[in-house]
């Protein structure tokens, strides 16, 4: 799988990932990189980020500033902010990227474990966008915001409820700055992803013998998972000018997952080849 978009197609812009230093983000981040743009990565662990920030240097000879940031504290998220600016100029996109979930029965989990994702994931997000959003319109600049969502966000999911309420929240907040934002040039959108491997997702949603009973595989039409630079090409072109008129949107990338769950009669899809015949003479007999 090869990138997507034109060479220098960010070129110029710088795009803060929250969460950039693993998984998801390091992979958009490095797309970003890859097509001209400054990145900036952060995240709580410090070491995590220096090292994926020298690694990205490395691989895309692009220039990565990493910045320690829990994203629940909305100084720290200033703070992030005015680094960025104070290395790259001006900032021109934010992509809402980091999150924390893991899975549970609801009823097992306290109020506290409960506060702990809806802090990280709904309040984390809400907070980098209030920081970001109200410096673009204090200095009149444009600015665009992408922001990684769930296929569960609108559909709900039992297990990660905590996830969920947070992910359907941030999803709201999309289209809502999405219309009172755009007077202001900002942009909002978000995107959907199925299931992408990750060591992160994969040792919270997967662990050991669950991964054999649930076979995430088994539910997906296409009968693989997301490669990164699939999602990568999507972030890049709406973070980009390529997609200056979308604005609100939520683009699902899951291999048709969650249709093919909502759908009554995908189920069928077991049935064989002779199960047909047979039903087919039942049918033509009556
Ligand atoms: P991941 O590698 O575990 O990424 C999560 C990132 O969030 C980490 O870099 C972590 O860094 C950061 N983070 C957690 N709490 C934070 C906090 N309080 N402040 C700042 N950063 C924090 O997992 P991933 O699979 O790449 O997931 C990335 C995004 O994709 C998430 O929004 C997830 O919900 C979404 N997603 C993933 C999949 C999938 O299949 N992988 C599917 C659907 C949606 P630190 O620990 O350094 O803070």
């Amino acid at each position: 799988m090869s990138g997507m978009l034109k060479d220098d197609a960010l070129k110029g812009e710088t795009i803060i990932v929250t969460g950039g230093g693993t998984g998801l983000g390091r992979s958009m981040g490095k797309y970003f990189l890859e097509l001209g743009a400054n990145l900036v990565i952060a995240s709580r662990k410090m070491e995590v980020l220096e090292k994926a920030a020298a690694e990205l240097e490395a691989e895309t000879g692009g220039k990565v500033l990493p910045v320690s940031c829990d994203i629940r504290k909305y100084d720290q998220i200033e703070n992030v902010i005015a680094e960025a600016e104070a290395k790259f100029g001006s900032i021109s996109g934010v992509l809402n990227n980091a999150a924390g979930n893991f899975i549970s029965p609801t009823e097992r989990l306290s109020h506290r474990a409960f506060d702990i994702v809806i802090d990280i994931v709904l309040r984390g997000t809400y907070n980098f966008t209030l920081a970001a959003g109200k410096n673009w319109i204090n200095k009149k600049q444009a600015g665009t915001f992408l922001n990684i969502v769930t296929t569960y966000a609108w559909t709900g999911s039992g297990y990660v409820v905590p996830s969920a309420c947070a992910k359907a929240g941030i999803l709201s907040m999309t289209r809502s700055l999405a219309s009172e934002w755009a007077k202001y040039n900002i942009r909002s959108n978000a995107i959907a992803p199925g299931p992408f491997p990750t060591e992160g997702a994969w040792k919270r949603l997967f662990p050991g013998e669950v991964a054999e009973q649930i076979d995430p595989l088994k539910r997906i039409p296409l009968k693989r998972f997301g490669e990164h630079q699939e999602l990568a090409n999507l972030a890049a072109y709406l973070m980009s000018d390529y997609s200056a008129y979308v604005n609100g949107e939520v683009v699902t990338i899951d291999g048709g997952e969650w249709v093919h769950g909502a759908g009554e009669f995908n189920g069928l899809e077991a049935v064989t080849p002779e199960m047909w015949d047979m039903l087919e003479k039942m049918r033509a007999k009556k």
